[in-house]
């Protein structure tokens, strides 16, 4: 048994002077590094969905189903249901993350009220399609980049094609407070608007708030292959060891949402870390390419990449194989070996049990198919060349 666990995705690493206390101002400092209009700061990015869900809701009540990629994080179903909206899945492209335009085309209708074109895995999705289909019927488009803070399209940071866009700063999503979120949108009005939202429904909680810090202390001192040994490592055995892979990945979340402000240190924590961003982006980035080249050599080996004129973020090389029976026997050698492989979600929305009362029974066979056949690495500066190419040689054995 190793006794280092690799993340199994790249966070930005902390540094002993960040905890010292400082001004609050993480959204304007992430604002100004990523050339984004003004953020508004939430305690976690189901909590930003949950807010601009609502806002959308006050501006048009008759309009009450959301339009989600049928394979996306659990949280989303969570946060639609908690308002009292519908859930319509829509399935994907085959063998792809972005929804189907036409499936997508189909889904929206006058009832909607919102899209969530959905930049995964730091992957770049397609909005473009997902205004198309919303704005003819008069919807919203949120994009949710809860993985993608950093990523460009075009030129500019995702979150500004759609009316609306969020991040996620949960602990394992590059920049981390253990919990936060940001919400993003280039119209004035909407901004005004979400504002107005958060000041009406959101309390200050110092429990919540004293809870965070600690979690974030635990974060920043575990975050290290041997701290992630017993933290990480030894439930993801566990769990797999009672043949539960959605615990494993941490794909079960409970049904409340926590709704409380980000106190002052947490955000001049985040705000010193999130000077680094733009070098940790850069750097993850380059060893992104060049290992995305070197798996792209193995057959049989898909990596999502971008489209053109697309820069993603790189928390992790997002990979599919030919079949689900190669993915899994690539997985038995690969998961537990503490190098930072893993699942992204393991089943595609209505495959949950615990989420059936929430999510729609549905017929979406590219995203079960997605959530079959793919696999991720972990991105971390920690994984060096030789553990790597150990990855390389047990997906070289797998799919010769
Ligand atoms: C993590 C995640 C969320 C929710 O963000 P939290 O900050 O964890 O609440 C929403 N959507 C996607 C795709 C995510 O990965």
């Amino acid at each position: 048994m190793p006794r280092r666990e690799l993340p199994p995705t790249a966070g930005l690493p902390f540094e002993p002077g960040d905890f010292l206390p400082g001004p609050a101002n993480l959204a304007r400092r992430v604002a100004t590094t990523l050339h984004l209009p003004p953020l508004q700061l939430e305690c976690s990015g189901t909590a930003s969905l949950l807010l601009a869900l609502h806002t959308l809701q006050r501006l048009a009540p008759q309009r009450r189903v959301v339009v989600v990629p049928a394979y996306t994080c659990p949280l989303v179903a969570i946060a639609v249901h908690r308002l009292g909206l519908e859930l319509r899945l829509c399935d994907l492209r085959p063998g792809h993350y972005d929804m189907d335009p036409q499936a997508l085309a189909d889904a929206c209708r006058e009832d909607t009220l919102a899209v969530l074109p959905t930049h995964l895995a730091g992957r770049v999705a397609d909005v473009d399609s997902a205004m198309e289909a919303a704005t003819r019927h008069g919807a919203w488009v949120i994009e949710d980049a809860a993985q993608a803070l950093g990523a460009r399209d075009r030129g500019r940071s995702v979150g500004l094609r759609g009316h609306l866009g969020f991040f996620s700063l949960a602990a394992g999503k590059g920049l981390s407070i253990y919990e936060g979120g940001l919400l993003v949108t280039r119209d004035r009005a909407l901004r005004e608007a979400l504002r107005q939202t958060s000041a009406a429904s959101v309390p200050r909680r110092p429990g919540w708030e004293l809870r965070r810090s600690l979690e974030l202390l635990g974060l920043a001192a575990l975050y290290r292959p041997l701290g992630l040994r017993p933290a990480y490592g030894a439930p993801l055995r566990r769990a797999l060891r009672r043949g539960d892979p959605a615990a494993a990945v941490g794909d079960i979340f409970p049904d409340t949402i926590p709704l409380h402000r980000v106190g002052r240190w947490r955000q001049a924590v985040g705000a010193r870390a999130a000077m680094r961003l733009p070098a940790f982006l850069d750097t993850t980035r380059t060893q992104a390419r060049e290992r995305a080249e070197r798996l792209r050599r193995i057959d049989g080996v898909h990596v999502f990449g971008d489209p053109p004129e697309a820069e993603g973020t790189w928390p992790v090389l997002w990979l599919r194989l030919p079949d689900e029976a190669r993915r899994d026997a690539a997985l038995r050698e690969l998961w537990q070996a503490g190098l930072g492989v893993s699942r992204l979600f393991v089943h595609a929305l209505p495959d949950y049990p615990y989420l059936a009362d929430r999510v729609p029974r549905a017929d979406v066979p590219h995203a079960r198919d997605l959530a079959a056949r793919t696999l991720t690495l972990g991105n971390s500066a920690w994984l060096d060349e030789e553990a790597f190419e150990a990855i390389c040689a047990v997906l070289e054995r797998m799919l010769a």
